[in-house]
């Protein structure tokens, strides 16, 4: 744990102390060797992750080009504004470094670096198509389609480059449980998690009307580095501070005028307070990075992840009840942005969800779309040959270190029971499961930004679509990697899955139900996070459920009900809901309020303001143990959150621009005051005074993507008729449920 907080450190300035080095004039770089193409083929050893790393870069690298939208937005005209900007945006993607260089002539390749998988994910995208109701899709799939068709433009005329750095974690052990498919992947690794931040980047520049490319290890027109020490990333022999050589790189080459950093001076004369000193070591600088934390599985082997799971007390149950003979399973078509896009809840709802209209709003969010409807098409797949005999507790340990050496937060596995599948799939046809193993999967959204933000402003939607986005890459990778062993295998993400997370998630011990409703909080990230899941018929052992005591805290906490926008949120007790015995919220409300709030895009307000949603500071300890040991201080643990302001707005975060969507498709200022809003201390919100309607399995919609009117009034008596589990058990034992 962190001894000192990055509260007050701006988000550009990044997670290591760059900005006390001693910075120096730029080598000769000429003599700075070419970067050598990252190669995602192993064909001796097929059970090697690499392998299944091959179509998800070929996928970005693919995405690297794009045309830029004509029409130019309405940003600061400072180049060091907009430097800070954009490097803001790479360490919200969590970049380790990045720098900004005017590109040197000697950085141009003669010949561009090209990624030999394209041409065959080139024929999928041509001919393959989506099953998913997901808003948008069908413009991705053909801006795709365009884009692939069009030879790429020559970017001469590009000025600057943003270049990013991945740091290399530990090397895996042979010897460590999990390293069977890992091994001699960090390469690849950090070439897969660098490209993914610039694909982003680079489709961002486009968005907002300047020219842009990204350029990875495995395909790039310019050399990554000599752009790195022209960036100030790593002196003249290649070596970047506190990392020495173990990094890949990434780059974002833009005709947007950015302020340029300078080169560092060679690391010998560089001072050894920060480089290696106190400085470093306990991170008084206020960095997210110091040398005691910077890489989480120093000490601790890849299949146990970076959070102490093992400290939690297991039980046999989810702490919640589910009745899981009696479990509805319902079509995909209740969700409610899927109900909103059909005009189940009238005409101004269609309007903000049809087209994805709630994500085009926001510059950052439209950018990171474009890669996360490309990878729908990568979810699923056939397996490869049959395999031999496999363990499934090797194979249990190898998708744990294999999840979190790639960058998953958290990782649980667990059965999958037909109830945890939706009925029907997007396009109303019945679903019969076809595997009962999940691997579920958590993407923290990331404290620094969340600190920044109201929950409900202009960077909300891009938080969420940071993380779905790390999910439908990394699941991918993992899913691919089943089949290639010859498993099958599909992947589930917010652009196409036919699992509802929730119960997965509560199975495999990554959480325990919240008063937020369906959001599983998670002990270490509280309730800032994504998640999904890959399922599959790969034999593997099962986590079991955690109790870290949040069913009494959350019974003595109110603060996400009061600080709801939309009031969506109950603050009375759990009922039973489809056969889940949850704190049910009102999610007709809580999609209206996302889809069609001015003042910002879309809301995770709940999320930021939850007592549980902290650094990972040493100080914070002592309230994550009372709060998980001493469940009856949870009423005086949560007064005390809000009294010293937790969840409140912190400007010295707030990276992003408030700019919306304008007519003709640029991004300018908005039209509504930006929801900046602060705590509401003083509002006594009362579960008499809330009238909050349901859609149990009764009021579903019918599956087919089809109008299918909502009916509030019923969905509001279907609230009142809810009772709790107690209730609920002696119905059952009556016969009468
Ligand atoms: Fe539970 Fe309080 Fe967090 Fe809501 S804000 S989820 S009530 S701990």
């Amino acid at each position: 744990m962190r001894i000192f907080s990055t509260q007050n450190r701006p988000m550009h300035l990044g997670p290591y102390p760059l900005e006390r080095l001693r910075r120096g004039s730029l080598p000769d770089l000429a003599l700075v060797p070419h970067a050598a193409p990252v190669g995602f083929d192993r064909p001796d050893d097929p059970a090697s992750l690499v392998n299944a790393m091959r179509e998800p870069q070929a996928m970005l690298d693919v995405l690297r080009n794009g045309t830029a939208n004509p029409a130019r937005s309405d940003i600061p005209a400072d180049p060091a504004e907009r430097t800070n900007h954009l490097k803001s945006f790479a360490y919200f993607c969590d970049a380790d470094m990045a720098g900004v260089a005017r590109i040197p002539g000697a950085a141009w390749l003669d010949r561009p670096v090209e990624n030999s998988g394209i041409p065959r994910l080139i024929d999928r995208l041509r001919t393959e198509q989506t099953k998913t109701l997901a808003a948008g899709i069908d413009q991705i799939m053909a801006e795709l389609r365009e884009s692939v068709e069009t030879p790429p433009a020559p970017i001469t005329h590009h000025t600057h480059a943003l270049v990013l750095l991945y740091a290399w974690p530990r090397d895996p052990r042979a010897d460590e449980p999990g390293s069977d498919w890992i091994m001699d992947a960090q390469a690849q690794r950090a070439c897969l998690r660098a490209a993914e931040t610039a694909t982003v980047l680079a489709n961002y520049i486009r968005v907002l009307g300047w020219d842009a490319r990204a350029h990875s290890g495995a395909a790039s027109d310019v050399c990554l580095n000599r752009l790195a020490v022209a960036a100030g990333l790593a002196d003249a022999d290649l070596a970047a501070p506190w990392l020495g050589h173990r990094y890949g790189l990434a780059v974002v080459t833009t005709d947007m005028d950015l302020a340029a950093d300078r080169p560092l001076a060679p690391m010998r004369g560089q001072p050894w307070y920060w480089m290696q000193g106190p400085g470093w070591q306990f991170g008084t600088g206020h960095t997210a990075k110091t040398g005691r934390t910077a890489d989480p599985y120093a000490k601790r082997d890849f299949a146990a992840g970076p959070h102490p799971f093992e400290t939690l007390k297991r039980v046999d149950s989810p702490t919640t009840y589910i009745d899981e003979p009696n479990v509805a399973r319902v079509p995909k078509r209740t969700d409610m942005f899927a109900r909103a896009q059909f005009g189940d809840m009238g005409d101004k709802m269609q309007k903000g969800a049809g087209g994805g209209l709630y994500v085009r709003r926001q510059a950052p969010s439209l950018a990171q779309r474009r890669a996360l409807g490309a990878f729908v098409l990568l979810q699923d797949g056939a397996p490869g040959p049959t395999p031999a005999q496999s363990d499934p507790a090797r194979n249990a340990a190898n998708l744990k270190a294999a999840s979190y050496f790639l960058g998953l937060d958290a990782v649980g596995l667990s059965r999958c029971p037909d109830w945890a599948w939706y009925s029907h799939d997007a396009l109303g046809d019945p679903i019969d499961p076809p595997h009962d193993q999940a691997i579920s999967m958590i993407v923290d959204q990331g404290y620094e930004t969340m600190e920044g933000a109201s929950g409900d402003d202009w960077i909300s939607v891009a938080q969420s679509m940071r993380a779905y986005l790390r999910f439908s890459i990394l699941g991918t990778v993992i899913a691919q990697q089943i089949r290639n062993l010859g498993f099958s295998a599909k992947s589930h993400s917010v652009m196409d899955g036919e699992v509802l997370q929730p119960p997965l998630l509560l199975l495999s011990g990554l959480g325990e139900v919240s008063r937020i409703g369906e959001v599983i909080l998670n002990p270490f990230l509280g309730p800032r996070l994504k998640s999904g899941a890959v399922t599959t018929d790969m034999p593997i052992t099962h986590d079991k459920p955690i109790d870290f005591g949040l069913q009494r805290f959350c019974e003595a906490c109110n603060k996400c009900a009061r600080e709801c926008p939309s009031g969506a949120i109950t603050a009375g007790p759990k009922l039973m809901f489809n056969g889940y015995e949850i704190w049910k919220s009102d999610s007709q409300r809580c999609a209206t309020y996302r889809i069609t709030t001015e003042g910002g895009s879309m809301c995770g307000r709940c999320m930021k303001t939850c007592p549980w949603n902290l650094e990972g500071l040493f100080a914070e300890a002592p309230f994550r143990w009372a709060a998980m040991n001493l469940p009856g201080t949870a009423p005086l643990l949560a007064k005390l959150d809000d009294a010293v302001g937790n969840g409140g707005l912190n400007d010295t975060k707030k990276w992003w621009w408030d700019i919306e969507l304008q007519p003709d498709g640029s991004y300018g200022a908005p039209a509504a005051p930006v929801n900046r809003r602060d705590l509401q201390r003083g509002l006594d919100l009362r579960y008499e005074d809330q009238t909050l309607a349901v859609y149990p399995a009764p009021l579903a919609p019918w599956p087919w993507p089809y109008p299918f009117p909502m009916d509030r009034e019923a969905g509001i008596k279907a609230y009142q008729a809810m009772i709790g589990a107690d209730a609920y058990r002696a119905k059952s034992a009556r016969g009468e449920t």
